[in-house]
């Protein structure tokens, strides 16, 4: 359960919120919040804040609070980012998903009578597996939008190997450097 790492993001990146959440990362958004009170929940929670305010992460550095500043709001990037430094996986888990509305676990069923009453009758007669939020009570299903979801992990992936493969490249190249002298006497 991916209960850690867990998150803040600041008011501009509820996208990332909704995503980071439908992975399973318990993550806190505000639309309207003091920065201060960011940096305290950041603190007293033992949760890593993620921004696009360079001001507010030079904050949160100054204060010792493990802060991201996100560039590129772009969610591929953002994911793969986040991946890359704190290790969250890319994979969705039908069992450990959290409402990308209030944050709350979702509760898995494949029960259509449990949901009867708050889908449409062609959602009922076309899925099987729905997601139950306990606390807001919206109900989710894999729709037509899950097909974009997907791309956007897949995506997210193919980013992230990109950038561990020139972080790689790089250390090759100091390598390379380093041996050289020598390999260059050998081949004459
Ligand atoms: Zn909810």
């Amino acid at each position: 359960m991916p209960s850690y790492p867990r998150f803040v993001v600041d008011s501009m990146l509820g996208h990332v919120a909704r995503w980071l959440r439908l992975l399973g990362y318990d993550t806190l958004y505000y639309r309207k919040i003091d920065d201060w009170k960011l940096l305290r929940i950041a603190k007293n929670e033992d949760r890593i804040l993620l921004t696009r305010d360079q001001g507010l992460y030079n904050r949160a550095k100054k204060l010792r609070i493990r802060a991201f500043f996100v560039e590129d709001p772009d969610i591929s990037s953002v994911l793969a980012e986040l991946s890359t430094r704190f290790n969250i996986q890319l994979e969705f888990n039908k069992n450990d998903t959290r409402c990308p509305n209030c944050n709350t676990p979702l509760r898995y069923t494949t029960s259509v009578a449990e949901v009867a009453h708050k889908v449409s009758k062609n959602i009922a007669l076309k899925y099987r597996e729905f997601w139950i939020c306990p606390s807001c009570k919206k109900v989710y299903w894999q729709g037509t939008h899950w097909k974009t979801i997907n791309d956007i992990l897949e995506n997210s992936k193919i980013k992230k190997a990109s950038r561990l493969g020139n972080i790689a490249i790089n250390m090759r190249r100091v390598g390379v450097e380093d041996s050289g002298i020598g390999a260059g006497n050998e081949s004459r």
